[in-house]
């Protein structure tokens, strides 16, 4: 297998980036079409009209309908083709990017990211996660490039609700843990290639910048301000977190992840913090020292990541094998584990992890 890198052509990052935005995206073409979600559409709009202001280019924005669906993108398709677009972009959340970056990919145009939350590490990657109309989950794209540009206005970032932030940081904690064990087995990344040193060096760098700024982060957007610990996880969560996994590859974290999505009491919980859950799993499954599950741990409970059961939504324990089979079902990457993982193991872990969790919280 042979080494692969990928990343995006372009990461901008800092206090009121949009108002640069023209700046940076105008080599890509003259017309753009924004792809909204709702919030992202009332936060970014103002400083991307001052952007574009008395300049050579046309904007047009649309809010999209929430999901990135077959019919959502064919709607965009069709808006993009009727208006001339050149560039297509995206202003919001996971489904925003994904429904954008599919119509680029269709119409053949370049694609360039606004995250209006830092939620997950969609921005930076070189995947979609296509549903249904009806919602239901229909296919993942995996494009021949990564975004043309990513660029983060960080006050838009600090000014969302803070579990956004949080759930962020629990998406990038899988990453170090995921392609430490996608090397060590030989696993392809998410682009189907060999693991880089590069990509290892950025797992890493992610997992020692969420350690170092993790709470600090947290407090100071509980606050609403932007301080240097903002502005590194929110790097963490968006670049390192993207880039790395995209190049660094999934094991356990993910897997459980979409195995809680067969249960209905874990709706509310979000995608970063069933993935934080997960990797306590993994380590578990890996028999990792306990100093590391301890500094994972802590990590959780300092910046109000689920460390048990209970606090993903699951009451009922005879509910975890459903999700543990699912989490095994084939494709899914934990099969990137040392050994097979079986549903019983990953059940028996994930009752492990929760153990020690509310031993940890006390309870
Ligand atoms: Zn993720």
């Amino acid at each position: 297998m042979l080494k692969l890198m990928r990343a995006p052509s372009k990461y901008v990052q800092g206090k009121d980036a949009l108002l640069e935005l023209y700046d940076h995206v105008n080599d890509l073409g003259k017309s753009f079409l924004f792809i909204c979600s709702k919030s992202g559409f009332k936060a970014a709009k103002p400083k991307i009209e001052k952007s574009f202001d008395g300049k050579d280019a046309k904007i047009m924005f649309e809010v999209f309908g929430g999901i990135s669906s077959t019919g959502e993108i064919a709607k965009m398709q069709k808006i993009a083709k009727d208006n001339h677009i050149d560039v297509i972009c995206a202003i919001g959340g996971g489904s925003a990017i994904d429904t954008a970056k599919a119509t680029a990919y269709y119409e053949k145009l370049p694609v360039v990211i606004i995250p209006t939350v830092c939620a997950t590490d969609a921005p930076c990657t070189g995947l979609s996660v296509i549903y249904h109309d009806d919602g239901t989950f229909s296919n993942y794209i995996f494009y021949p490039k990564n975004p043309d540009a990513v660029i983060v206005d960080s006050s838009i970032i600090v000014n969302a609700p803070v579990r956004f932030l949080t759930a962020g940081m629990g998406d990038a904690l899988g990453t170090y843990f995921e392609a430490r064990m996608c090397l060590k087995t030989n696993s392809p990344s998410l682009e189907n290639g060999g693991i880089t040193k590069s990509a290892m060096a950025l797992c890493e760098l992610c997992y020692d910048t969420l350690l170092e700024n993790g709470y600090k982060a947290k407090k100071a957007a509980e606050q609403k301000v932007l301080t240097p610990a903002v502005e590194a996880i929110i790097e963490a969560n968006t670049y390192l977190s993207g880039v790395g996994a995209d190049n660094g590859g999934l094991a356990t974290s993910h897997s459980v992840y979409n195995g809680f999505t067969a249960l209905e009491e874990c709706e509310k919980t979000m995608h970063g913090e069933l993935v934080a859950f997960g990797t306590l799993a993994q380590l578990v499954l890996e028999n990792a020292p306990m100093e590391e599950v301890e500094e994972v741990m802590d990590f959780c409970v300092s910046v109000g990541l689920p460390v048990t059961l209970a606090e993903v939504g699951v009451t009922d324990k005879t509910r975890v094998m459903t999700a543990a089979e699912k989490a095994c079902a084939p494709g899914e990457s934990i099969h990137n584990m040392l050994g097979d993982v079986t549903p019983e193991q990953l059940y028996h872990a994930i009752l492990a992890a929760d153990a020690i969790g509310m031993e940890y919280l006390g309870k």
